[in-house]
């Protein structure tokens, strides 16, 4: 047998992904908006946006328009505190701009929010730590999670995405969003979300000022290891158990193999996957060398992420992404 077509014809980006079975509307936009207008400006990732009506309504405009849908939004602070308490503020950086794009967008956007702490606490875990940094305290942390969760509801968030890998957080927010009356929310948590060098880009953006003299946060006693496959499935298999409407793994390129265990466990349920900063600016980085070609090393490694199964892709490429497919 003879395969002589793969080598004749490099087919359209846009014919490899909707081969690969991808949809516009299953791309997810990452937008990481920042307290002020003073952005700390980072060319390895293109998703930072000042807290600005007209430039967030910009990047919300240009998604739309190419198709996209659903926009998950991370916020940035001007202002850190001992405890990361700015982040269940009902004027803060996430809460006022789901306001706000809800009230120019209504129902036409689907409106994601990041929950979780480490971008509003000085310490930059993902959860309250006990006096000297050294130990997140699991349980204290699950009551702030689900009064930021609630706060992202009240502000008009479709679905909220607990990021901080606390245990029974899930469970949590899904019982403090049913008391005050958010059954319609949904959870999507980063369920199997790897403790990886890959995020270093997102952090540069994020943990800035109070953080310069702290670049690594180690994280791995909450986050998992990229050494064990059957961890990843366990915690994803809680998260459904706890409520989760959709389930999450990150990074993706170096984690595609977990795809086919979880599906082959969970059978039709949701899967995201995120393809993380780092994974992006790689490809920015060898690209603007002219190592390879962008275009379709962005197309490979989203098609390859449907190919193994998600149903809602993650990334910093999505307007390209979305416009290939137009
Ligand atoms: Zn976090």
């Amino acid at each position: 047998m003879r395969l002589g077509r793969i080598q004749q014809n490099r087919p359209l980006l846009e014919n490899i992904l909707t081969e690969a079975g991808l949809r516009r509307e299953q791309l997810i936009m990452p937008l990481i908006i920042y307290e002020g207008r003073k952005i700390n400006q980072n060319d390895m990732i293109p998703a930072a946006v000042p807290d600005c009506e007209d430039d967030i309504f910009r990047f919300i405009y240009n998604g739309l328009e190419a198709g996209i849908r659903s926009f998950i939004l991370f916020g940035v602070p001007n202002t850190r505190d001992s405890k990361g308490s700015g982040a269940s503020n009902t004027q803060g950086i996430v809460q006022r701009s789901a306001r706000r794009i809800r009230d120019e967008f209504g129902a036409r956007v689907l409106i994601i929010t990041d929950v979780c702490i480490c971008q509003y606490n000085e310490s930059g875990h993902c959860g309250i730590t006990n006096y000297n940094n050294k130990y997140v305290q699991n349980d204290a942390t699950l009551r702030l999670l689900s009064k930021i969760a609630v706060s992202h509801a009240e502000s008009g968030a479709d679905i909220v995405s607990p990021s901080s890998m606390m245990d029974g957080q899930v469970y949590r927010i899904r019982r403090s969003l049913n008391e005050n009356d958010f059954k319609n929310v949904k959870i999507m948590p980063f369920s199997a979300k790897h403790s990886s060098n890959l995020y270093a880009p997102f952090r540069a953006l994020a943990f800035t000022n109070a953080l310069k003299r702290r670049p690594y946060i180690d994280k791995s006693s909450y986050q998992l290891s990229y050494c064990n496959q059957r961890e990843a499935l366990r915690e994803i298999v809680a998260d459904i158990n706890e409520g989760a409407d959709i389930v999450m793994v990150k990074p993706t390129m170096t984690y595609l193999d977990l795809l086919p265990m979880i599906r082959d466990n969970i059978g039709d349920f949701p899967i995201a996957l995120q393809l993380v900063s780092g994974e992006f600016a790689m490809i920015k980085a060898a690209a603007e060398r002219k190592w390879i070609d962008e275009s379709e090393w962005m197309v490979q490694s989203i098609a390859s992420a449907k190919r193994a199964g998600a149903d809602k892709v993650i990334t910093y490429a999505s307007l390209d992404i979305a416009r290939y497919l137009s």
